[in-house]
């Protein structure tokens, strides 16, 4: 669905009259700026919102359009298949295998007393038409349970444990759904909670990146 007249000029649907003038002021003088040859297009759709919510009459009939349409908006996803925290990633804060032992020690009762939340920081990419847009990043996150078959011990008998190869406990991916918000820049960052996922000493910091160049110019 495109995006309404609110949404295009970034206010509230109980935005007044000096807001929408604001906010479409602020928003046109940005788009000339861009030189590039979609920027009066965008223009001339975003006077098109202002001249509609502008005007009271105009402005209901819209508002009643929209009601009509009525669907509930669900955030878009971003990406078609989960980013993985081990595998999607180049570089992260800390290494693969302090983060390994730093989140075992959630699921094994090993927590140390002294223990301080940690955040572990990872970088989307995004492409400008997905910044503006927002939406979900879908996230596989590793999270650990205690071996049912040794006990945690990674031993059955005199043997390795085969179930968990020996570890103690095995790994599974959940999924998280990562929000993003709309117009998200370039440099921003997102801190994401695994407390529901069982995970207490560390946090998900998820740095945003926007290609500086418009998808038009690639
Ligand atoms: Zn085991």
């Amino acid at each position: 669905m495109a995006a309404d007249y609110y949404q295009l000029l970034d206010i509230p649907h109980d935005a007044n009259l000096s807001q929408i003038r604001r906010a479409f002021r602020s928003l046109a003088r940005g788009m000339h700026s861009d030189r590039d040859a979609g920027a009066d297009a965008r223009v001339t759709r975003l006077k098109e919102a202002h001249d509609t919510l502008a005007h009271t009459t105009s402005r209901a009939d819209y508002d009643r359009g929209l009601g009509a349409q009525s669907q509930p908006p669900t955030p878009a996803r971003l990406f078609d298949a989960a980013l993985s925290l081990m595998d999607s990633f180049q570089t992260y804060r800390p290494s693969a295998e302090a983060l390994e032992d730093l989140l075992a020690q959630n699921f094994t009762g090993r927590m140390p007393k002294s223990r301080r939340v940690q955040a572990v920081h990872v970088e989307i990419a995004l492409s400008p038409e997905q910044s503006a847009a927002g939406g979900v990043v879908p996230f596989d996150f590793p999270v650990a349970h205690v071996c049912a078959r040794c006990a945690g011990t990674g031993t059955t008998g005199f043997f390795h444990c085969d179930a968990c190869a020996g570890h103690g406990i095995d790994w599974e991916l959940r999924r998280l759904d990562v929000q993003l918000p709309r117009h998200v820049a370039d440099g921003a960052s997102v801190n994401v909670p695994l407390r529901h996922l069982g995970v207490t000493n560390v946090y998900l910091t998820v740095h945003v990146r926007v290609a500086s160049m418009p998808a038009a110019f690639e």
